[in-house]
């Protein structure tokens, strides 16, 4: 696996990942995906380059591990992830052997070793054995897993990250565990100096981002991050919401399980959406009240929507990025947004 940077525009950079005989155009989104019931499959409507899916979901769902190539029929670069986080929270008892034999039996693209994450309640002890943990499992993984892995660390701290980095013999790929969304809950604005930081010390590192929101992807492009993934798409169609190009998600049907309230989202002004002529093939072929169908066929449909816009971003910003106006781009998206003030805060710090 290599990975080679093409394009710079201040801290944002395209590039290209080889890796199985396959090229992965970079700045890219992972698509998450996970074999619940009634989740579509949007790569059989248009093209995804790469797909992200976890090895607990495997387990949990009872997929035949030797099919998972062919239940998904998808050919673009496929990444495993374990489903740490899933493990944890439901304190599930699963070992490293477990899961290094659902990736070696179901081959995907790129493995990441099991981690552990962090949660921000926990104490300085409860951390340190987090990240002991999950270092041995990257070693673990180092040494015995015999295709592509990416080491994944966690921390808030830069000094935390950094060590971990370090101890790893800085790797050329390296992947962020839970740090984005928690920091996006508590702090944002030490999301963006570390992100940064870490890009200042290891600035040809192929750095991806676990469990990124479509806005704050554009954000941390910018800022130098190679990937991300996200399950956002899913979640907010099932929960009753589409995506608009450059805008947070909006409601626009009531969420599929059983709950009386609608999505808590803003609610979408239609004519806006209508005029906005959305190039995916549910907007281009149906009605727009298809989107607001209840039910597995809603999700279904409002899925592919949000997948689309979801793909569409990367495609877009590494234009830019080749034409050296990514900030002035990201600038007019955050405009709009209430997370301006973040946008803001990066470029008096970093982007002058
Ligand atoms: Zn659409």
């Amino acid at each position: 696996m290599k990975f080679q940077i093409q394009e710079m525009d201040g801290w944002a950079r395209t590039g290209t990942v080889s890796v199985n005989g396959k090229l992965l155009k970079s700045p890219c989104i992972f698509l998450g995906h996970s074999f619940n019931r009634g989740n579509p499959l949007p790569w059989h409507y248009f093209n995804v380059d790469s797909l992200l899916i976890n090895a607990y979901d495997i387990l949990v769902q009872k997929i035949d591990v030797t099919r998972v190539r062919q239940i998904l029929d998808f050919d673009g670069v496929l990444m495993m992830d374990s489903g740490g986080y899933q493990i944890q929270r439901f304190n599930r008892n699963i070992d490293l052997k477990t899961i290094i034999h659902i990736q070696e039996m179901s081959k995907p693209d790129i493995a990441i070793p099991l981690d552990y994450p962090l949660t921000p309640e926990m104490n300085s002890k409860e951390i340190h054995t987090h990240l002991t943990k999950t270092f041995r499992s990257n070693k673990y993984w180092m040494e015995s897993f015999p295709y592509n892995s990416i080491p994944v660390i966690h921390g808030y701290k830069e000094k935390q990250l950094i060590d971990q980095i370090n101890k790893l013999g800085s790797p050329d790929f390296l992947a962020i565990g839970s740090f984005v969304p928690i920091l996006m809950y508590s702090d944002r604005k030490r999301l963006v100096d570390l992100l940064i930081n870490v890009r200042k010390r290891y600035p040809d590192t192929f750095i991806h981002f676990f469990g990124v929101s479509y806005l704050v992807a554009f954000l941390l492009f910018l800022l130098g991050a190679d990937s991300v993934d996200t399950s956002a798409h899913l979640h907010n169609a099932r929960y009753g919401s589409i995506h608009l190009q450059h805008t947070g998600p909006r409601a626009i049907a009531f969420n599929t399980k059983k709950r009386k309230r609608p999505s808590a989202h803003k609610v979408i002004e239609k004519d806006k959406f209508l005029n906005e002529s959305c190039g995916c093939p549910i907007c281009h072929y149906l009605e727009f009240d298809n989107l607001k169908v209840r039910g597995v066929r809603g999700l279904q449909l409002r899925g592919i929507h949000n997948a689309w816009v979801y793909t569409t971003a990367p495609i877009e910003l590494r234009q830019k990025i080749k034409e050296k106006k990514t900030a002035a781009f990201v600038e007019t998206i955050f405009s709009q947004s209430g997370l301006h003030y973040l946008y803001k805060y990066a470029k008096r710090n970093y982007l002058t």
